[in-house]
């Protein structure tokens, strides 16, 4: 099967249109169909005579099939995540989708192209948090138990960590970020009111807000769908600073834990 058509899985970035990549924007431009979650669509500048297909969210493996079926058809394809689309998001739908259907869409043209995640955005904003080892854990479960996420928790506690957690509270989940740090303060009893937390939300939006509290103090009300949150390792640092917004950052070297 040979067709011209193409399909780009591109990430627009979590917010500005600054911290979109030229690559990403070249296929913007050059897309004959975009499909996305309506808010990242209505994020894009429009172009054109290019057909806009939203959706909302939840319906990630359809919006995959149906963009890589109109690809197939010869269409140039966008589909559009927020961040970086091999985070929380989008490519991992398309390939699941690819694994399963016909081998011959195997030969379709498809590439992934990377965009700036929110976790690294909110790291730059909050200073240097991730300059040593991280993980990222996505705290909904949707799409996983949540004992899973428990032990992964625990483990990346134990383990040291810094951590940084997408998805981490919601309308439909509002008690998972509680029941998060109620775990965090049990692996690290000893270290609550010394491990810094940051809550980094609406990064590079117009309502950016960022505040850095402890563990032992840090209240899940605060925290919504657009906010990242942060937890540093032991090693975290945070440096005052006269306009209230402090830097946090890990250093480069760690000393033996524990
Ligand atoms: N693919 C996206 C993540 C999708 S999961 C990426 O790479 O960033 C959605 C979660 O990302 C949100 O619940 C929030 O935790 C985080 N997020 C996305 N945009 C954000 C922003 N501008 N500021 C803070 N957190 C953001």
């Amino acid at each position: 099967m040979t067709s011209r058509g193409w399909l780009r899985v591109v990430g627009i970035g979590p917010g500005p249109a600054q911290w979109i990549t030229p690559e990403v924007q070249a296929v913007l431009t050059e897309a004959s169909d975009v499909f996305g979650y309506h808010s990242y669509l209505d994020r894009l500048a429009p172009v054109g005579r290019q057909e806009l297909h939203p959706s909302d969210n939840g319906q990630e493996l359809q919006r995959a099939r149906r963009a890589l079926e109109l690809a197939l058809g010869g269409a140039r394809v966008a589909i559009v995540s927020g961040g970086d689309p091999g985070v929380f998001a989008m490519a991992a739908a398309v390939f699941e989708v690819l694994e399963r259907a016909p081998a011959a869409w195997r030969a379709l043209d498809i590439s992934v192209l990377p965009g700036v995640t929110a976790m690294l955005a909110a790291a730059a904003r909050l200073g240097a948090p991730l300059g040593n080892d991280f993980c990222a854990i996505n705290l909904s479960d949707n799409l996983k138990p949540w004992s899973v996420i428990a032990t992964r928790l625990r483990l990346a506690a134990q383990a040291d960590f810094a951590i940084a957690l997408y998805n981490p509270r919601s309308r439909a989940r509002p008690d998972q970020l509680q029941h998060a740090f109620e775990l965090l303060r049990s692996e690290r009893p000893e270290r609550g009111a010394q491990t810094w937390v940051a809550f980094a939300r609406a990064v590079g939006r117009p309502d950016e807000d960022l505040s850095i509290t402890t563990l032992a103090a840090a209240d899940p009300d605060r925290v919504d769908m657009r906010t990242l949150v942060l937890i540093g390792a032991t090693g975290t640092r945070c440096i005052e600073r006269p306009n209230g917004q402090p830097w946090l950052y890990c250093p480069r070297h760690i000393d033996e834990v524990r």
